[in-house]
């Protein structure tokens, strides 16, 4: 990446930019507006770059400074001119956000990120220009907070909660946007206060019910307690501020017992031998303690252990025998251990906790744990997540992003206080669902595999029935693309569209397959009325009677009973259908009367072939098993092919190949959807023409070939042409398509043999 380390002082252009260094543009950069370049640049409020930087090398010495530097800059212009709701410079709040990535020690990807982490929603800035500037990794991450920006959380429900944190966690292939995201609404909490009362609540109450558990479960303390005491004080205002005050005078009452209780609990340390034992009074949060008020119903002054202490020792052997110090010289109270270092919590959490009486018979709190420990404690995954700085790009396989949260898992097999979270986000990691999105925000969660029809009938029977095209993350995609995490799917929809059968072959939830179906069926069923109808009509026009004397004619009703039909419109569309032939229709009703005209037009050709042969009919039609269904000549269609029915006048229906030219020609109103039955043991009859060479064997091989594939041969023709080719026809009867596709691939294979066709009439 070709950086530029060479800095100089320009000087402040006019506007909100105070700048005060500036290094030359690269190419690129010079290309970006046009404009004349704004020097990059400090703001007035916001910390500068500088200062980022030395905290980033504070963990990172290695860390790739000049990008972030470059993030920076152009984070800064793509927001220059906008405001925040508290009237400071809107670029603020993207480098508040990068320094509390920094209290995670995320890497400089991250920190760039975050930078940038607002600038393709709030600004004309694409993600690719991002890739483009910075890097694909860097893009990646940016548009995974941009995506999670676009979904607003809106039921109260618990379920939705729930629904809601595992699809954050599924959406974030990388963990690094989800902590970008609790930074993010950490800053927006801490500035809350500027946002309308409505809003506060709304935002404040989404906090607590998804982004602090986030933060727990991903073991992130600091921005838990946070997170926790801000929703506090927005969502319980007084009782935030009475706490808040007593808490306070309570502490400063206490200070010295507090130092007290410190010097005691150093010296026995030191007794120990534990020199580099570290102790320290630590004020709890104001949320846990008001929790336990409220869990215990008692008020403040009766919380005994709203101060804890905190002991950090070199390794887990002297975590215990501080611990055993602690309980030898404090009388511990009943039920009060807890043992996180053999049994974590599910984040990970490790470290001894104990009560004891301690001095002036007052209870007190004591954590005991390893350095390592309290980082976990603060840092939770992102104490995990190595990177590598410089050389090598990042490579962070599937696995290997979630090796925590797996472990997280596994970890916790058979530990009592696994909770549902990590039970549905076992689901999450391993199962089978997407998260899908309306243009609104609205989650729906659907099948993997599931299509834009499945999400166009999970939101609505009716955006179904209409739908005729779908935009994911504003491409459009076709109605089978599959779709994936994340997606935000929007429906186009027209009034006078109607569903397909052929949805049925993509679909997978049973409430899309279960309304195409219906409306399917409906449809034909509307259309072999109307073929009927006109079937009838013709038929009774034939011996110069009509369709309505036949309805008053006195044996009607014994016409109907005869065809085990109870009323008219039945026997239409069973004549419409050609499980009844419209001809004995008539001549059940009419037998008097001459019908032999429709009997001869009713004639089968010869080699059409009726599909009810022993193993049941072959074909079933649109879930009719007892139709009249007859093999078209011209295409001769071989089980397994996709097929379409035709209604013919007075031969009920024949099947042809889907494309076969007498479908398309054939009036769409006659089209019926057909399938085969796996079960049917009928073959069909199909024409196979070989082009070869003229050389003596071939003949035998090819008809060798056919024989191992348990084929037998109807007809062969075999003749030469121009002296040194050969063209042989061959008719035999296959079951299916695959029989078929593997003699025809067969033959092709006989050295001599240049092509293999199937013929059609
Ligand atoms: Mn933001």
């Amino acid at each position: 990446m070709a950086t530029n380390p060479q800095t100089q002082t320009a000087n402040a252009p006019a506007g909100t930019l105070a700048s005060v260094s500036a290094r030359e543009p690269t190419p690129d950069e010079l290309a970006w507006t046009g404009d004349p370049l704004e020097a990059p640049i400090t703001i007035e409020g916001v910390p500068p770059v500088d200062e980022l930087l030395a905290t980033m090398r504070s963990y990172l010495p290695d860390a790739d400074q000049e990008i972030v530097r470059r993030a920076y800059a152009f984070a800064a212009r793509s927001h220059d001119g906008q405001v925040r709701k508290s009237g400071e410079a809107y670029f603020g709040h993207p480098v508040d956000v990068a320094f509390l990535l920094t209290r995670l020690r995320l890497d400089s990807a991250s920190i760039c990120a975050g930078l940038l982490h607002d600038v393709v929603e709030d600004t004309t800035v694409s993600v690719e220009e991002i890739s483009k500037r910075f890097s694909r990794e860097i893009a990646e991450i940016v548009d995974g907070v941009t995506k999670l920006d676009k979904i607003k959380f809106s039921s109260r429900e618990q379920k939705q909660a729930e629904n809601f944190r595992k699809m954050l966690v599924a959406m974030s292939k990388d963990i690094r946007v989800l902590l970008i995201k609790l930074a993010d609404r950490l800053h927006n909490m801490r500035t809350l206060e500027h946002m309308k009362p409505d809003a506060q609540r709304r935002i404040a109450q989404e906090t607590l019910e998804i982004y602090a558990p986030l933060a727990n479960r991903l073991g992130v303390g600091w921005m838990k307690s946070q997170l926790e005491d801000l929703c506090f004080r927005h969502l319980y205002t007084d009782d935030f501020e009475k706490l808040n005050t007593e808490v306070g005078r309570r502490q400063s009452e206490r200070q010295a017992y507090v130092a007290e209780v410190v010097d005691i609990l150093r010296n026995i340390m030191l007794e120990e031998g534990l020199q580099h034992a570290s102790v320290y009074g630590r004020p709890k949060h104001l949320y846990g303690i008001w929790r336990k008020m409220q869990q215990s119903k008692l008020p403040y002054d009766q919380i005994y252990d709203a101060q804890g202490f905190r002991i950090l020792v070199d390794d887990v052997r002297e975590c215990y025998q501080a611990l055993g110090a602690i309980h030898t010289h404090f009388k511990p109270i009943p039920g009060r251990f807890k043992d996180y270092i053999a049994l974590p919590k599910p984040n990970r959490y490790q470290s001894l906790h104990t009560s004891v009486i301690g001095p002036g018979a007052e209870r007190i709190e004591v954590q005991i744990r390893t350095a390592q420990m309290h980082r976990q404690a603060e840092e939770g995954v992102a104490a995990h997540w190595k990177y590598k700085e410089r050389g090598d790009s990042l490579k962070v396989r599937d696995e290997e992003r979630f090796a925590w949260l797996k472990q997280l898992l596994e970890v916790h097999v058979g530990v009592k206080d696994t909770d549902e979270f990590l039970d549905s986000m076992k689901i999450d990691l391993f199962s089978d669902e997407v998260y899908t999105f309306t243009p609104r925000g609205d989650l729906k969660v659907l099948p993997r595999g599931s299509t834009p029809v499945d999400f166009a009938y999970a939101v609505h029977s009716a955006i179904g029935d209409h739908i005729v095209g779908a935009r994911v993350d504003g491409h459009m995609v076709t109605l089978r693309h599959q779709l994936r995490n994340g997606a935000i799917v929007e429906i186009l929809t027209r009034t006078d569209a109607h569903p397909s059968s052929d949805w049925l072959e993509f679909v997978v939830t049973s409430r899309a397959k279960t309304r195409i179906r219906n409306y399917v069926h409906a449809e034909q069923r509307e259309r072999a009325l109307l073929v009927g109808a006109d079937l009838l009509e013709k038929a009774f026009r034939r011996v110069k009677y009509s369709v309505v004397r036949a309805q008053a004619h006195e044996r009607f009703p014994k016409m109907l009973a005869h065809f085990r039909i109870a009323v008219w419109d039945e026997l239409v569309v069973a004549v419409g259908y050609g499980k009844v032939d419209a001809a004995d229709v008539v001549e059940n009703l009419l037998p008097e009367s001459k019908v032999e005209e429709t009997k001869v037009e009713a004639k089968p050709s010869k080699r059409v072939r009726k599909s009810t042969p022993a193993g049941g009919p072959a074909i079933s039609v649109s879930g009719f098993d007892d139709v009249l269904v007859r093999m078209g000549n011209c295409c001769a269609p071989v089980p397994g092919e996709p097929i379409v029915g035709v209604v013919t006048r007075g031969r009920g229906i024949t099947v042809h190949r889907r494309g076969c030219h007498f479908v398309l020609d054939a009036d769409p109103m006659r089209r019926l959807d057909c399938e085969w039955n796996s079960d049917s043991k009928s073959g069909t009859t199909v024409a196979v023409r070989v082009y070869s060479e003229n050389e003596t064997g071939l003949l035998a091989a090819m008809s060798a070939r056919f024989t191992e594939a348990g084929l037998s041969i109807l007809t062969a023709n075999c003749r030469v042409i121009d002296g040194h080719r050969a063209i042989n026809d061959f008719e035999v009867v296959v079951q299916n398509l695959a029989q078929l596709q593997g003699i025809l691939a067969s033959l092709g294979r006989i050295r001599g043999v240049t092509r293999v066709e199937r013929v059609r009439a």
